[in-house]
């Protein structure tokens, strides 16, 4: 098999393999780096699901993008290593689940990602004798799972800047507590001021010999390990060939894409709900077909998905045939009637967003947050439009409760308790930098960092 090849969606920068797409990140042309032809899993190799772990599902499906670039007994054991902790199923009602995705080393989905694309990034680096700066910013779950994804890994050095006022202790110690390679930095600022000084840091000729990534969801490396658990979910809940309804709470829409890159390899699936909160640029594209930027993006209580202008839609209408540039233009449409079949979308609000998670507890005693309450009301949602047929439906739950737990503290009166790794860092000493929002200061900052 020849490797897997990455395409821009802007379409004038060369295709690269997985090892040059995932140390550029973005194609020099400003598109994002996807397939045109994916490896396809037959489906015997996919029945054999079933009985496998799932580290070793990761291995059988990031190993068709690795040939020729790592060995199978290397990447074998990168997952053996990345993925240690329990992906649960519960079942909610009928052949309805929730599949919890949180319990990684920082509570949240992007762990399954940041894992893997932190292992695959040290090797690639440390094989070249290369160095590399990770440069992130984060509303709060990215910079805590990239920044334990990479910490210590020779070569490599992270920088994450958080908004200080914008996000949670437990966020924020999640960050602060790694020192080593690490280095936190409280903006004085929103999270628009920490991704403003970012972008304008990748853009910064004064800083051209520090070699900068992003470890943001626009790398091919942060969307690839998100195709796993819709196999996984599948080996456990449907039957051999059976098709699958999924509802993924979705923002910048890498979780979504997910399950659109699963369905390219071979997995049957009959509807994936893109369920999001009032940033509903994209529910509105698929209804009418025009597509508008939400500005300034609208804040909610589901905050990781306050994406204004969701960047993977661009790979989305890449496989429908259209194009949309990083501005959110579309210069070719995209087949929408196909789009339309595949995918539905519902925005809900934040007072649905609690009814939804009230009702999930009432009635199937699952403790969701507001992310998982949103996918729940979406599967709702496209359940008044279409029927499910007995067929296995999953809501995913992209955080922990204790994350998240201000509707569980409103409702309820109590406080879910901290998941173990998070509680042990509770006492933990801190260590982070204070910046306010001036550029040069950051720049000289970066360099001191450097010298
Ligand atoms: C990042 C995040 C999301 C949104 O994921 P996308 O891939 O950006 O769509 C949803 N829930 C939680 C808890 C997150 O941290």
């Amino acid at each position: 098999m020849p490797p897997v090849l990455f395409h821009s969606t802007n379409g004038r920068s060369p295709a690269v393999n997985l090892r040059e797409a995932l140390l550029i990140g973005q194609a020099p042309d400003c598109g994002l780096y996807f397939p045109k032809v994916f490896p396809q899993l037959a489906p015997d190799e996919i029945r054999g699901f079933a009985n496998l772990p799932y580290h070793e599902i990761a291995f059988r499906v990031l190993s068709r993008y690795t040939e020729g670039i790592l060995s199978d007994d290397v990447l074998a054991g990168l997952c053996r290593d990345a993925y240690t902790f329990d992906v649960p199923l519960e079942k909610a009602f009928d052949r309805v689940y929730l599949m919890r995705l949180d319990r990684g080393p920082t509570a949240s989905f992007k762990d399954f990602a940041a894992q893997m694309m932190g292992r695959l990034i040290g090797r690639f680096i440390r094989e070249d004798g290369r160095q590399l700066t990770i440069l992130t910013a984060t509303s709060g779950d990215t910079g805590s799972a990239v920044a334990h994804a990479f910490h210590n890994l020779p070569g490599i050095r992270v920088i994450v800047l958080f908004p200080e006022a914008e996000i949670s202790k437990r966020q924020r110690k999640l960050m602060t507590v790694l020192a080593g390679n690490v280095t936190a930095v409280a903006i004085d600022g929103k999270f628009d001021d920490c991704q403003a000084m970012v972008k304008r840091a990748f853009a910064d000729p004064a800083l051209g010999s520090i070699p900068l990534s992003s470890a943001n969801s626009i790398n091919i490396g942060r969307l690839l390990p998100q195709s796993v658990y819709y196999f996984y979910a599948a080996s456990r809940v449907a039957r051999p060939g059976e098709p699958m309804v999924f509802s993924v709470p979705s923002g910048n829409f890498g979780d979504m894409m997910g399950a659109v890159v699963a369905r390219r390899m071979g997995l049957p699936i009959r509807k994936l709900i893109a369920s999001v909160n009032d940033n509903d640029a994209f529910p509105r594209l698929l209804n009418t077909g025009v597509y508008q930027k939400v500005v300034p993006s609208r804040n909610s209580i589901s905050n990781a998905m306050n994406v204004g202008h969701p960047s993977n839609l661009a790979r989305l209408l890449s496989v429908y045939g259209g194009h949309m540039d990083e501005t959110g233009r579309i210069h070719v449409q995209p087949d929408l009637e196909a789009l339309r079949r595949d995918v539905f979308s519902s925005s809900v609000s934040d007072a649905q967003t609690r009814e939804a998670f009230l009702e999930f507890y009432d009635k199937y005693q699952l403790l969701l947050e507001p992310h998982g309450a949103v996918a729940w009301q979406g599967l709702k949602d496209w359940m008044q439009t279409e029927s499910l047929d007995g067929l296995p439906a999953v809501l995913l739950e992209t955080a922990d409760p204790a994350k998240f737990p201000e509707l569980i503290e409103q409702a309820f009166g109590w406080s879910p308790d901290a998941p173990p790794a998070m509680a042990a860092l509770d006492d933990e000493p801190e260590h982070y930098e204070r910046m306010g929002t001036d550029y040069e200061a950051f720049r000289n900052f970066l360099i001191a960092q450097h010298a």
